[in-house]
């Protein structure tokens, strides 16, 4: 393949912190996508990597000229930030998201070109047999839910599974939308005419650890219902902005502090329903301490709204100022255009 020539297909990985499968990942995807005959191209987004990842996505493009192509980001903007930016660099007719950490099995790849060849806008995957942890997989089903809520109508199974495929016009749909924070997956349905669902397998993460913790996820949720993180900074008055702008951390500290004080609420009128039970009502100053437990459960929601409420102005306020989602600090792999 000419390095001129577009590629037919595009693979999108965002790359976090994931030295210990890129090697294998590189391998499994080209040794997948080679048999095909479909000319093709592997974007790899190095979403800010503190370990190796950026210097062996370097090397891969180099060694395999043309066929991987590293983007750079500056520094962590986050899975959805770097699929875009990913997407962005994309040229191929079809595009085709997956994770780097070989979830996705890159062999379930031609099965999504068949069916984009087909004609699909955008090709879902539903995930057999689920190899996540309990907590992850509640996650992830609180978050189909909002998104099937959201997204009145159209719906997919499962929108946590990033293994997607896209054709160009889904795509430049998506990147035309100005919007921060966007989730692709939901986009994507907004803009499509033909869509379907295959089946793929599912594996554990090969190596390292999930970049989602409770609060990574907790984040996914508030961008969910059409929040984000960066939308919040210097969401406070001026002055602050030194205090906001470097981080979220304030405002979304009283959807933390809200949603304790709302289960401390909830475990001590448990802990009080026990105790009249065994020491009967007298023991709870008849009533008393129930009156506390909803307090701080009325507390802690009031918190919650409050963290929601700021959640939106911070929003507004990040996309009036218009600021790019990411920057790209280099690519490699690819002639300059
Ligand atoms: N990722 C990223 N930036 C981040 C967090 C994650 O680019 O800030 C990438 C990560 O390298 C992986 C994908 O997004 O390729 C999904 O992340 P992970 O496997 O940790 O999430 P999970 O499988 O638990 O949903
Ligand atoms: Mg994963």
């Amino acid at each position: 393949m000419e390095l001129t020539d577009k590629p037919e297909l595009s693979l999108v990985i965002p790359v976090y912190n994931e030295e210990a499968n890129l090697s294998e990942l590189i391998r499994r995807t080209l040794a997948a996508c080679d048999p095909m005959g479909i000319s093709y191209e592997m974007i790899l987004v190095d979403d800010g990597s503190a370990d190796n990842s950026a210097q062996m996505i370097r090397e891969a493009a180099e060694k395999n000229g043309g066929k991987v192509v590293g983007v750079f980001l500056t520094t962590n903007f986050g899975q959805h930030a770097a699929v875009t930016a990913g997407l962005r660099t994309s040229v191929g007719k079809y595009i085709i998201t997956l994770d780097a950490d070989l979830q996705n099995p890159p062999e379930e790849i031609p099965k999504l070109v068949e069916k984009l060849r087909e004609g699909y806008d955008v090709v879902g995957t539903i995930r057999e047999n689920r190899k996540d942890t309990f907590f992850r997989r509640w996650a992830s089903k609180t978050v189909n839910l909002m998104v099937r809520k959201l997204c009145n109508g159209k719906t997919m199974t499962d929108y946590g599974c990033m293994l997607r495929g896209y054709s160009r016009t889904v795509v430049n749909a998506i990147l035309q939308c100005p919007e921060h924070g966007k989730f692709i997956p939901m986009l994507a349905m907004s803009y499509a005419r033909r869509t379907i669902e295959i089946h793929v397998k599912h594996a554990d993460r090969m190596a390292g650890e999930s970049k989602y913790n409770v609060w990574k996820l907790i984040a996914l949720c508030m961008e969910l219902a059409g929040h984000y993180r960066n939308l919040m900074l210097s969401a406070l008055p001026g002055g602050t902005d030194l205090l906001t702008g470097t981080s979220i951390f304030p405002l979304r500290m009283l959807t933390y502090i809200g949603t304790l004080l709302a289960a401390f609420g909830i475990l001590f009128g448990l802990y009080i329903f026990v105790m009249t039970r065994i020491h009967g009502d007298d023991w709870s100053q008849h009533g008393v301490f129930t009156l506390f437990s909803l307090v701080f459960i009325f507390m802690g929601g009031q918190f919650v709204a409050m963290g929601i409420l700021g959640e939106y102005i911070g929003k507004i306020h990040m996309n009036t100022r218009g600021r790019p989602q990411f920057f790209i600090e280099s690519i490699a792999g690819r002639k300059q255009k």
